[in-house]
């Protein structure tokens, strides 16, 4: 199927139950169970079944299996925001005195809990220039867990080497995490480029309208066999885990990773995402495609009339035809559309500044993937917590603005820049 069809079908039997067109919201902490010998099979993992919300849930579950369709996954899991899918995703390979390899394009709240907040768990990261993966092979050592890049970044706008960087992790037996939320999985599915785990902030496009937090962790098949012949660096999946009463995770014929993350992490730490959160994120899944492609073609038409506009010093979009990234974006997102995140320069920080606050139309909002057009001051909102070495590696500029453009009619859109420019 294609993914605009997985988008409004997978994962969903309307023959069940009620026959209800619409997925219906299970909104209830606990499940009965038919018997004890019911509830132990459950727990043995030998039936499987929901138990507890904060392991499983069927509403939650329909999301689940349609994500991890649209993405080309095997298997997905829903935690309650973008930042709690990347934490996960690292806990579940790395622990103290392992560490991970960081691109150096990414999310503000990325770079802090990557470099500052797994630290304190002892886990370090080294960071890596994911443009061209040039200094990734040499920083991988034993202890190295996994490699965590941004498809397209927020708020650089960079693309990654995706084949480089898969084709490096793969010779040296490493996991590869993408975090495709800004990219959306309607304009890039980096399994399909062999990347081993895609996160994503469903916040962000998959919601679409700014209204639901959320964050998804999709794996694809085939890591049991990726985990048994890199057994030194993934023993933790290969030997018994004693929280689990002896699980071998490889053992069971289940995806892997998101079953040790669901019956490990999610079980202990919880971060698990509210029933009636994936009910709104299964109805703004099904426009997934329509609103990207909208947000893409809108984006592209604001950023040529940015670059026309001679108070603007730069403009950062990959689908200009003079943007660095254009190439790669034609090679790896569908049709070449690049999302719906623009940044430009203008000459100065209290420029930067007079813009932003003369716009009317956009808000100033440190959000990204809304209906609504944004305005934002990177250095001084979503990176003020960088040091300023961090923010200069990071290539977030002090004169740099960020727009994430919306669905409204770019006319309108462009005649308040214009306005707020002059
Ligand atoms: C917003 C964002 C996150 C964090 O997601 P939350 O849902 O806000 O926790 C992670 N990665 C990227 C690229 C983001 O834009």
């Amino acid at each position: 199927m294609q993914n605009e069809t997985i988008a409004i079908h997978a994962g969903y039997n309307k023959k069940e139950g009620h026959g209800s067109m619409a997925v219906p919201i299970t909104q209830t902490t606990a499940y009965a169970f038919r018997d004890s010998e019911h509830a132990a099979n459950l727990f043995a993992l030998k039936e499987l079944g929901p138990i507890y919300t904060r392991l499983n849930n069927p509403t939650t579950d329909v999301l689940e299996q349609r994500f991890a369709a649209l993405e080309g996954g095997a298997a997905a899991l829903c935690v309650a925001s973008g930042q709690s899918a990347i934490f996960y995703s690292i806990a579940n390979v790395a622990q103290a005195g392992d560490n991970i390899l960081i691109s150096d394009k990414l999310y503000g709240g990325a770079v802090t809990l990557l470099t500052h907040t797994i630290k304190r768990f002892g886990i370090s990261a080294k960071v890596f220039k994911s443009e061209d993966a040039s200094d990734l092979e040499e920083q991988i050592d034993d202890k190295t867990k996994a490699i965590f890049f941004e498809s397209l970044s927020n708020p650089q706008i960079a693309v990654a080497d995706v084949e480089k960087i898969v084709e490096i992790a793969k010779r040296n037996g490493v996991l590869t995490i993408c975090d495709n939320t800004v990219a959306s999985a309607a304009l890039f599915n980096p399994i399909k480029w062999g990347v081993d785990v895609v996160v994503h902030s469903t916040s962000k496009y998959t919601n679409g309208q700014g209204t639901t937090i959320g964050g998804i962790i999709v794996e694809r098949d085939g890591l049991a066999s990726f985990f048994k012949a890199n057994e030194n660096r993934y023993s933790d999946f290969t030997t018994p885990d004693a929280s689990y009463h002896g699980l071998v995770y490889t053992d069971v014929p289940l995806p892997n990773f998101c079953l040790r993350a669901r019956l490990a992490l999610l079980r202990d730490i919880g971060a698990v995402q509210s029933p009636h959160n994936s009910w709104l994120l299964i109805q703004t899944l099904e426009t997934l495609a329509l609103r990207v492609d909208k947000h893409s073609d809108n984006a592209l038409e604001v950023a040529k009339f940015l670059e026309s506009h001679p108070k603007v010093k730069a403009v950062n979009y990959p689908g200009l035809t003079s943007n660095k990234y254009y190439e790669k974006a034609q090679k790896y997102f569908k049709d070449g559309k690049s999302s719906g995140l623009i940044s430009f320069d203008v000459s100065s920080f209290e420029e930067a500044r007079k813009v932003i606050d003369s716009a009317k139309l956009f808000s100033v909002v440190v959000n990204i993937g809304d209906s609504k057009s944004l305005i934002v001051h990177p250095a001084s909102t979503t990176h003020s917590q960088m040091s300023p070495e961090e923010l200069a590696k990071a290539g977030v500029n002090p004169v740099t603005i960020r727009l994430s453009i919306g669905l409204e009619n770019t006319v309108d859109l462009i005649e308040d820049l214009n306005q707020a420019l002059n």
